[in-house]
């Protein structure tokens, strides 16, 4: 019988240990923690530019229909000055999105005292998820450069194309051929790429590929073919079923030159290509629910406003220093509400990511 009652004890003990450990370290939620992150940033996309979208769908006599946006549930604003100004430029401002520090104007992924800094795309490669970059601009542009490059003026085209061969990300599309294979230094980097293993393509014939090899680099105009180059490389990338899942990094880069070249029809225009991007990476995310989408921008550019005649108007040639929008969708995406510095947003992706 005390054997008997001396083994209870001994249950009961374990029991109440057990109990105390499981209070002290509560079950991590695992549905909070994304596997595949998609980054999406409208360069120069601002509330103005948004607003535009919206209005645009939702004011159209009997055609009126509902914007992405109506999608989205988490929703904050970021604040995008740079270390130097009030007003960022994109080399700056990407350089915040990627890494999660600030730097000055026209510096790219180096902080004011040129130290290094990591973008959160190089991290998510070292954890050994896939990667990717989409821009419809030269890949070598400041806001994708931010993800892989370290530069002291954005415009150090031919070096920023070499410090793309060190990334090793496996997908790499966007503009800017010429700063590979018609160079000063009479290389031709498309021929690095191909040795390290990238399939190439120089033109936008790449879409008709069902599953390009392992690693694949396509420099051609993508401006207006984004939305179905962005559905291409997330099935690619889903297709590498890779166990801890990917980082898409995609860039809709010509919101910024419609606002600096105060374009109405241009405005308007972009924005229904970015609804149509927007469209393909919630669908993905609704397909895939272990995806968290971030739609953001890295400033706002011409200061948009809606005028009483209910279409754009601009109050500036350059860009603008107001908060921007943030969007998130999926797993995690409860983290980015409210009002966030923007290098609160790779901060809080690499928190998630270490999940
Ligand atoms: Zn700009």
């Amino acid at each position: 019988m005390k054997t008997n009652r001396n083994i209870i004890v001994s249950i009961s003990a374990i029991v109440v240990i057990l109990i105390g450990i499981a209070l002290l370290f509560p079950a991590r939620e695992k549905q909070s923690a994304p596997k595949n992150i998609i980054y999406l940033i409208g360069d120069g996309m601002g509330f103005g530019q948004i607003s535009t979208l919206i209005m645009e769908h939702a004011v159209n006599g009997e055609a009126c229909t509902s914007s992405q946006i109506d999608r989205i549930q988490h929703m904050g604003m970021a604040t995008t000055y740079s270390a130097n100004s009030k007003v960022t430029d994109s080399a700056a401002g990407g350089t915040a999105l990627a890494t999660g520090e600030k730097t000055n104007n026209g510096t790219v992924g180096l902080n004011p005292s040129g130290d290094t800094l990591s973008s959160v795309l190089a991290e998510a490669r070292e954890m050994g998820k896939s990667t990717g970059i989409v821009v419809n601009t030269a890949i070598l542009d400041a806001t994708p450069a931010a993800f892989y490059a370290h530069v002291e003026k954005r415009s150090q085209w031919e070096e920023i194309a070499m410090q793309l061969i060190r990334t090793g990300y496996d997908l790499l599309i966007g503009d800017g051929l010429k700063y590979f294979n018609q160079r000063t230094d009479s290389l031709d980097l498309t021929e690095v790429f191909t040795a390290n293993g990238y399939v190439f393509y120089d033109s936008t014939d790449v879409l008709t590929v069902s599953q390009p090899a392992d690693k694949l680099l396509a420099l051609a105009d993508f401006k207006e073919v984004l939305p179905q180059t962005v559905e291409k490389a997330l099935s690619w990338l889903g297709q590498k079923e890779n166990p801890e899942g990917f980082f898409l990094m995609i860039e809709e880069a010509r919101i910024d030159g419609h606002g600096h070249n105060n374009d109405v029809r241009g405005l308007m225009d972009e924005m229904e290509i970015m609804d149509k991007v927007m469209k393909v990476v919630l669908d993905y995310a609704d397909a895939h629910p272990e995806t968290l989408v971030i739609i953001t921008a890295d400033h706002e550019t011409g200061g948009v406003n809606m005028g009483y005649d209910g279409r754009p108007f601009f109050s500036t040639t350059g860009h603008s220093g107001t908060v921007v929008p943030v969007f998130a969708y999926g797993p995690g995406a409860e983290n980015f509400t409210g009002l966030i510095d923007n290098t609160g947003i790779p901060e809080r992706l690499r928190s998630l990511m270490a999940w």
